[in-house]
């Protein structure tokens, strides 16, 4: 079973938070963004 986050692009460079991580197709970084996480679950 794939993950959710099968699709990265490793850019090398730090997202708004400072995180030098991959992102996913909708350019959010892997590491840790409980609030971004609360907001999908809300909008779900
Ligand atoms: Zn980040």
């Amino acid at each position: 079973m794939l993950a959710e986050g099968d699709k990265l692009f490793f850019t090398g460079k730090a997202c708004k938070r400072g995180h030098v991580s991959p992102h996913n197709e909708h350019g959010d970084c892997t590491q840790r963004h409980v609030m971004r996480l609360a907001e999908r679950r809300d909008a779900v």
